[in-house]
């Protein structure tokens, strides 16, 4: 999607250990006409598959989610990150390794929101190691709703989260995918040529 390549080129600062920050339009201030766009770009790439629900998980996704799925006219379901211990039967829960925090945490979805016949779109703003995406699909197994596949806004396609889930069989639509950063010159390289793209 060349215009989020674009807006990534000129807002996006690059951070010591491979985080890209791009908190003036994604992460702290959202341009919602941009996010607008990515949802009718999700829309088209899944044109073919039936989406009941979207999933992600707090809480840089629920912002991104929440518009994406005006344009799928769905509701969003967000997996909350807790820590307290002995969760009662009523929610789908497993663990999680957070990528900017380096931490270990348990999350978990109520049972009401989610459920057989649910068929889910994973939505997340960035694709790393893979590991939000994971605990985020081992909630739709445990659930018994069918995982259509996963839209993701960057993906950093240096790191093995992207590979390891398309491996899986899980279909990744990620709409920019970063295949180099440096922080010291702040030059960022996307796959595939811009030029072909809209
Ligand atoms: P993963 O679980 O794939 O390793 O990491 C994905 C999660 O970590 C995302 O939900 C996102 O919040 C955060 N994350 C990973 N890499 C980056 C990054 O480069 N920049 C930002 N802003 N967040 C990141």
């Amino acid at each position: 999607m060349k215009e989020l390549k674009d807006r990534i080129r000129k807002d996006g600062k690059i951070k010591a250990g491979n985080v890209l920050k791009v908190d003036s339009f994604l992460n702290h201030q959202m341009d919602i006409r941009l996010f607008e766009k990515i949802g009718q770009e999700f829309k088209r790439r899944f044109a073919d598959a039936e989406i009941n629900k979207i999933l992600t998980i707090e809480a840089s996704g629920i912002g991104i989610a929440c518009v994406v799925a005006q344009s799928f006219d769905v509701p969003v379901v967000f997996a909350k990150k807790t820590q307290t211990k002995n969760i009662a039967g009523e929610v789908y829960t497993t663990k999680v390794e957070s990528y900017t925090h380096g931490r270990i945490y348990d999350i978990i979805v109520s049972k009401e929101f989610l459920g057989k016949g649910d068929k889910v779109l994973l939505i997340d703003d960035f694709l790393a190691n893979g590991k939000a995406l994971e605990g985020l699909a081992q909630l739709v197994a445990d659930s018994g709703a069918e995982l259509v596949g996963a839209g993701i806004v960057i993906e950093k396609g240096f790191q093995v989260g992207g590979d390891m889930l398309r491996e899986k069989g899980i279909r990744v639509e990620s709409l920019a995918i970063v295949d180099s950063m440096d922080d010291k010159t702040g030059t960022i390289t996307f796959r595939g040529d811009d030029a072909d793209e809209q």
